[in-house]
C-alpha cells in the first residue's frame, strides 16, 4: 500500500481483511511503498507522517508484526535493483495498455504521465519477486499489474534460470468498495469520498449521510432499487444478517433512504470499534511503532538480499 494517509474502508474490505485472514497461512510481507506514493504526489514534506499513520492503521486491524514483518520500500535497496534490471525485461508499449495507469491519468487529469509513473508496475514485480510472493492480496484495481508481474518473472526466468514464481493475485468478495458518491465511484482518498477507519461513530453518521442513492427513490416512500445503491453494497458488507430485509423495505417503500443510512452507519461503527482502541493504543506508544518498522526492515532486507545474490548469481553479475 502506497502511504497516503489514514487508511478508509475500501483498503480494509478490498485489501487488509485479506492480509489478516492469511497471515497464519503463510509468510506475509507487507509493504509500504513510499516510492510509489511519488508517481501522483512529488511532494513528500508528509510522506513519514503518512508512514506512520498507515502502520498504525495496519496493527489496528490485527496484523502481526511478530509474524510478518512491515517495511518501507525505500528503505530496502535491492528494491531499486530489482526494478531496474526488470524495466529490461518489458516493453514501453506494453506498459501504455496497462488500464490501471491509463485510469489514473484520467482521473487526475495528468497532462503527460512521467518515465517513473508509467514503470510503476515494474516495480512492484520488484516489489512481490523480491519476497517470491506466490499470492498478493489485492483490490481488483491492482489485478492487471499482477499480470504484468507474470510477465516479467517467465520472461526473466525464460532468459536465465528460473528463480522467480509466478504469483496469483488474491481478492476479497469486494474488491472494489464504491465511495459515498456513487457506485461507478472507487473509495479513494483522491476521490474526496472516503469513509476512514479511524472515523468517530459521530463522522461516520455525519459522513454517510452525504451518500448518493437511487436518484428515483425522491420521497421516503418511493420504492427503491438496492442494486444500484452503494448504502445497500454498505449494508451488505457491513450488515450482512440484515441486509435481505433491507432489500426487500427498500424495493416495497417501507424503509427511507435517511433510515436506512443511519442503520449501516451503526454497524460501520460497531465492526471499527476494537480497532479505534487499538489504534488510541499505538497512538500513545509511538516508539513501539518505530521499533517495528526497524525491525521489519531488517527480516525484509535479509530476504531481499538472498534473492539478489540469487539474481546476481544466474545473469553472471558480479
Ligand atoms: P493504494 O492506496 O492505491 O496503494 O491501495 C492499496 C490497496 O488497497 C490495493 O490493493 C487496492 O486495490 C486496495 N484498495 C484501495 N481502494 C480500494 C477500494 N475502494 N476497494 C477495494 N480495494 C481497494
Amino acid at each position: 500500500m502506497r502511504p497516503t494517509g489514514k487508511l478508509h474502508l475500501g483498503h480494509l474490505v478490498g485489501a487488509l481483511e485479506n492480509w489478516v485472514a492469511l497471515q497464519h497461512e503463510f509468510n506475509n510481507y507487507h509493504l509500504i511503498a513510499d516510492y510509489h506514493a511519488l508517481t501522483t504526489n512529488l511532494d513528500t514534506s508528509a510522506i513519514y507522517q503518512n508512514t506512520i499513520d498507515m502502520l498504525i492503521d495496519w496493527l489496528a486491524s490485527g496484523l502481526d508484526p511478530v509474524g510478518s514483518p512491515m517495511f518501507r520500500q525505500s528503505q530496502i535497496k535491492e528494491h531499486a535493483e530489482l526494478h531496474l534490471i526488470f524495466s529490461m525485461l518489458i516493453t514501453a508499449a506494453r506498459l501504455e495498455r496497462n488500464p490501471a495507469v491509463k485510469e489514473q491519468v484520467r482521473d487526475l487529469n495528468i497532462e503527460s504521465v512521467s518515465y517513473g509513473h508509467l514503470g510503476y508496475p515494474v516495480l512492484q514485480a520488484a516489489d512481490i519477486l523480491l519476497y517470491k510472493g506466490e499470492l498478493v492480496p489485492v483490490g481488483e484495481d491492482q489485478v492487471p499489474h499482477v499480470e504484468i508481474t507474470r510477465e516479467i518473472a517467465r520472461r526473466f526466468n525464460n532468459q536465465y534460470k528460473s528463480v522467480f514464481p509466478e504469483p496469483e493475485p488474491k481478492l476479497t468478495k469486494f474488491a472494489r468498495l464504491p465511495g459515498l458518491d456513487g457506485m461507478d465511484k472507487k473509495m479513494s482518498k483522491s476521490g474526496g469520498n472516503t469513509i476512514l477507519l479511524s472515523d468517530s461513530p459521530g463522522e461516520i453518521q455525519k459522513k454517510m449521510r452525504t451518500a448518493v442513492t437511487d436518484p428515483l427513490k425522491i420521497r421516503k416512500n418511493d420504492p427503491g432499487r438496492p442494486e444500484i445503491c452503494l448504502v445497500y453494497t454498505y449494508h451488505q458488507k457491513f450488515n450482512p444478517g440484515e441486509a435481505e430485509q433491507v432489500a426487500t423495505d427498500c424495493r416495497s417503500g417501507a424503509l427511507g433512504c435517511v433510515e436506512c443510512k443511519k442503520r449501516v452507519a451503526v454497524r460501520i461503527a460497531d465492526t471499527l470499534a476494537p480497532f479505534r482502541e487499538k489504534r488510541a493504543h499505538y497512538e500513545s506508544h509511538l516508539e513501539e511503532v518505530k521499533d517495528i518498522l526497524t525491525d521489519g526492515e531488517e527480516r525484509a532486507r535479509t530476504v531481499a538480499r538472498q534473492t539478489m545474490a540469487e539474481v546476481h548469481e544466474v545473469m553472471k553479475l558480479g
